[in-house]
Order: C-alpha cells, then structure tokens, then sequence
C-alpha cells in the first residue's frame, strides 16, 4: 500500500507557567492512500495537538514541534508559510468538533466553499457555485440550490457539520482530519454525518484521520487504530487487533470503559481508575504505570518502546507485558 503521511519522532512542547508541556512526545504513525486511521484516547493525550501539528495549525513560536511529518514526498515541519497555504484546504481539509467556531458568521455557505476553489483551483465563480451545490448535495442538504445562499446561523447543529464537510472536501483533498466531528451532536444526527463521510471516502478515495474517543464510531468507519496515552502511541493495530486482541492494559480498559455493541446485558463498564500523568513532569518508566494493574517492578523505571506483537506486521504495544523475556515469563 501506498504511504501518504508518514509521522517519525514527532513532538510538541507548549511553555506555560510553571513549565514546559510535552503534550506529544514522540509519537510514530503512518497513513495509507484511501485508508481510514482513527487516533483515540482519554483528553489530553494529545491526539487533537497531534493532528492539529499535522496542518501546521499549532503557532511556532509559542508552541515547539520537531521531527518528521513527511505528507505525499514533502516535509510539512520545513514549509515555507505560503507552501503551507496551499497544503491547507486544498489538500488536506479538517472537520472540527463546533463549526461554529470554524465557520465564518459573516460569509455565505456557499462563499465559503467557493473561496476555497477559486483560490486553489482556479474556478470562475460561476463554476465554483455549481460545485458548492453540487458539494451540499453530496452532504445531504436538501434545497441546496438555495441552502448555498444562506449563512451558518440558518443551518441547524447537523447541516452545519454537513456544511464543513462540504467545505473541507470541495477540492478533494487527498486527507480528511475529523477532530471529534460528532461530539456536539445528537446520536441519529452523528450517525447520518459518519455515513456521509464514510460514503465520500469511498466515492473520491479520500484518506481519513478520525479523532475521537467513541470506539462504535471507530468499528464502524476505521481500517487501523492508534491509541494515545500521555503524549505518546501506546498501541497500533488493524481495528480487529485492537478491538479483538487488545496487548496494553491502557487500550484494555479504554475497551471495558465503553459501551459496546456486543455488550452483554449484565457485563458493567468500568472506568479506568486514576488521572494521567503531569506532561510538565513526565514520569521516568511507563506513564500507565500508577493507573495499571499489572504493573511490575520493571515498569517503574524503565519507559516501554513500541514494540511488534509477535505474528503481526501492523500490531504493536508499548508494554513490557508484550517483551519477549515478559511472555517467557523471566523477570525482565
Ligand atoms: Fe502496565 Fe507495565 Fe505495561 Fe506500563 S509497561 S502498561 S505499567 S504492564
Ligand atoms: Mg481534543
């Protein structure tokens, strides 16, 4: 399969009184063409500031990123600022949780999708239009031929999130980054949403990175998982392997701490006890370990790697439970 952003050692540091936040620290992934990838974990692990960093949306200076993040060929982290104005939008868009704080109050639906195409693609205005329509039919918003005319606060909650897919799509962007599109809206509403992107994924071959922590969602619309814990990946794997076989004790409790389709009636949820750790003072060994309960003398000082789970060529684990001395049983 094709790469189309590959993540090497990537990681953020926010100053702040009192410190410095290292939100992501050195987090590895890949992406394939057309494959949809979901990043979950509790807030605060880093996942919006990861795919935030990925469009350069994260100010440098305050904020410091360094490694890798190489998108089709290039180095997003060297961009000039103009290179990145025609990266944004036109080939990478993003779907925020709130539209209404992405959508401009004052501009048309529809011009604020045809801006997007004159810009980058170089439509005249009469062309950009039938788009726009055509985009907003492609969404499912009825009347589109007049819906184009009106501005965001005529849309209700869903066709605003419509609204921004249709934006973010117009010029066909090899990426979609979705950061938690649907929290804001109700159950049927988020469903109908995720069915519409799903379908576009598959009709125009648009890559997906979907943030969230509704793990339904990620059975539903994702090929591969990465879970996030304390600024780092802590498990990688097809859904089936994370879902099925989860390795680290984190993406086990993150599975029995919601709801699930094949829940049974008296089998409870259990929340995972504890607070993640302080990213101003990141402790030395694994960062699960006051929150583990097969925590060993090992995990206190020594930080786990990813590390491949054997028989497998897309799932690994950041545990020691997954060393191979650890599964031998020797005391590592
Ligand atoms: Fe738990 Fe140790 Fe694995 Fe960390 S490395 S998740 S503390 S078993
Ligand atoms: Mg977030």
């Amino acid at each position: 399969m094709e790469k189309l952003l590959e993540v090497n050692n990537l990681r953020v540091n926010f100053k702040v009184h009192g410190g410095i936040v290292k939100a992501v620290r050195g987090v590895n992934f890949h992406v394939n063409k057309g494959e949809a990838v979901a990043i979950v974990g509790e807030s605060g692990c880093g996942k919006s500031v990861t795919a935030q960093s990925l469009m350069r949306l994260i100010p440098t200076p305050p904020a410091e990123t360094s490694g890798s993040i190489n998108f089709k060929g290039k180095e997003i982290l060297k961009m000039s600022n103009s290179e990145m104005e025609g990266i944004r939008g036109k080939e990478m868009g993003m779907i925020f949780q709130d539209p209404m704080t992405s959508l401009n109050p004052t501009l048309t639906i529809g011009r604020q999708i045809t801006e997007g195409l004159m810009k980058h693609q170089g439509m005249s205005s009469e062309a950009a239009r039938d788009r726009a329509i055509e985009m907003l039919t492609l969404v499912g918003i009825p009347n589109p031929a007049s819906r184009v005319n009106q501005y965001p606060h005529q849309f209700s909650g869903g066709m605003r999130q419509r609204a921004m897919i249709a934006i973010a799509l117009a010029c066909n962007p090899s990426l979609l980054i979705a950061d938690e599109p649907t929290t804001a809206l109700d159950v049927t509403i988020q469903a109908q949403i995720m069915r519409v992107m799903k379908d576009l994924q598959h009709k125009l071959g648009t890559s997906i990175i979907l943030i969230t922590h509704d793990l339904g969602v990620v059975a539903d619309m994702c090929d591969r998982v990465i879970v996030m814990y304390a600024g780092k990946v802590v498990e990688t794997g097809t859904k089936w392997e994370i879902f099925k076989n989860p390795k680290h004790p984190y993406t086990r409790g993150l599975l029995r701490s919601v709801p699930r389709l094949d829940q049974k009636k008296d089998e409870p949820l259990v929340p995972i006890f504890g607070m993640p750790p302080d990213l101003i003072k990141p402790p030395a060994g694994c960062s699960f370990c006051s929150r583990c309960d097969e925590a060993m003398r090992v995990c206190l000082d020594n930080d786990p790697a990813l590390l491949a789970v054997e028989g497998s060529e897309s799932h690994a684990s950041a545990c020691w439970l997954a060393h191979p001395y650890a599964n031998r049983g020797v005391s590592v």
